[in-house]
């Protein structure tokens, strides 16, 4: 750590042009749950998280739709923190917009146009890769490599490059385009360049750790690390890349997966209409919990329901044990918890070790021994917390709400769908969020 018992993290953050897809779901779970854990360990957490506000994909949907592209930016963005907030994602510390920081790219580029590592094209201004000592370190791949590769870089403006894996720093605009002044033309940052003039702005020389999905290690984080490396600055000491969310197939998905097809249709936007297919808004964290930041991860509907099953289980479970003294945790399992964690964030390990301490604490129940049983509920509690799994403690609920949620899933079994829904919109007229599933309804503030 740069500074002991603080850790500054960035977090590449979403370009706002459509609704956050399960990637991006992976991504900022993974790096919440780290975030969490640490807060929990002690440590003061910095996360800076951008909002790429200005991008060649937004700009397209702009022209397509034939709207202002602020329109979209701003609309997507709002969707993306309410779908964040709909899986318990706690906003970043800090959340940067690209387009607030056009001028110190400007002057970045500059910077490195002057020492000679960046040139102008006819349509941009590019760096020059082997002006980069180490370029491609973090991709493992050597400049020959890259040359034989070709692989999907831009190739506008290609034959005006010097090497083809030279990157734009800036764009000229087209005509219509969104543009800012800088010496060489109307224009915009490339993508880039955003993210490594935010995290150096932000946090400094030196900072602790950048992460973000497998996709972003090259070129994206490549090509953040040789901008810092081209102006002598020092970049992220440590990286880490949580790995893709995958089909049945095991091939890399970010869009569909039957009836999900994005983010939201994993949280409960109060869905009217498909009352059937809602998952709990925690299954996908503890999806995520069971397999290790770093593999392939596969979701599907079954895996959804199933750690939909778990939480239930874990929630009655907090519920019926509720008249246990509230004790110290266990410290033996608090401390097998931080090693598990330690380790490379061994997820699965960690939620291994609750459901066991579930089942000890109910064996302990069953002996009579109201005293270890305590202490390992108390357990249970603390590690959900500090991973961020929340917990719904049925007993908040008082008895007549749960009389409605029984007969609104006796309306739903008769069929009666408008009784239901009466019934759900009263529920919520009251302030309570309703979620139904194949198991049924359960209500929570
Ligand atoms: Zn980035």
């Amino acid at each position: 750590m740069r500074e002991p018992g603080r850790l500054s993290i960035y977090l590449c953050g979403p370009t706002v042009y459509g609704p956050p897809h399960l990637g991006h779901g992976r991504a900022t779970l993974v790096y919440d749950i780290l975030r969490r854990y640490l807060e929990w360990s002690g440590i003061e957490v910095r996360l800076v998280s951008n909002i790429t506000d200005i991008d060649d994909k937004i700009i397209d949907r702009a022209e397509r739709e034939g709207r202002e592209w602020s329109d979209i930016t701003t609309k997507c963005e709002n969707i993306w923190f309410r779908a964040m907030e709909g899986i318990d994602v706690l906003r970043p510390t800090d959340v940067p917009h690209a387009t607030e920081w056009v001028d110190e790219m400007v002057d970045m580029i500059s910077t490195l146009e002057s020492s000679g590592a960046a040139y102008a094209t006819s349509d941009g201004v590019y760096l020059s890769v082997e002006s980069v000592e180490g370029y491609g370190l973090l991709a493992h791949q050597s400049l020959d490599e890259m040359m034989a590769g070709g692989g999907d870089r831009e190739v506008l403006g290609a034959s005006e490059k010097r090497h083809p894996a030279d990157f734009a720093l800036w764009k000229f605009a087209k005509p219509g385009e969104p543009a800012w002044e800088s010496p060489w033309g109307a224009g915009r940052p490339g993508w880039h360049s955003e993210c490594v003039v935010m995290s150096l702005g932000l946090l400094g020389d030196g900072f602790d750790l950048h992460c973000g999905g497998q996709d972003l290690r090259f070129p994206h984080h490549e090509n953040e690390r040789a901008q810092a490396v081209a102006l002598g600055r020092e970049f992220a000491r440590h990286w880490m890349h949580n790995g893709f969310v995958v089909d049945a197939e095991g091939e890399k998905m970010s869009k569909s997966l039957g009836n999900v097809s994005n983010l939201l249709d994993l949280i409960n936007v109060s869905n009217l209409l498909d009352l059937i297919e809602v998952y709990d808004p925690r299954a996908y964290r503890m999806v995520l919990l069971q397999s290790h930041y770093r593999s392939p991860v596969g979701i599907s509907a079954d895996g959804l329901e199933a750690a939909g099953r778990s939480l239930a289980g874990l929630d009655s479970f907090i519920s019926r044990t509720a008249s246990l003294e509230d004790v110290d945790a266990d410290a033996a399992t608090l401390d097998a918890f931080r090693v598990a964690m330690d380790d490379d964030l061994d997820t699965p390990k960690a939620m291994a070790l609750l459901f066991d301490t579930m089942r000890q604490a109910n064996t302990a129940l069953d002996e009579g021994d109201d005293a270890t049983a305590a202490r390992l509920v108390s357990a249970v509690k603390v590690i959900c917390g500090a991973v961020g799994l929340r917990l719904v403690e049925p007993e908040d609920v008082p008895v007549e709400v749960l009389a409605q949620a029984a007969a609104l899933d006796a309306a739903r079994s008769a069929k009666d769908y408008e009784a239901a829904d009466a019934i759900r919109a009263e529920l919520q007229n009251a302030g309570w969020q309703v979620e139904t599933t194949r198991d049924g309804t359960t209500v929570r503030r």
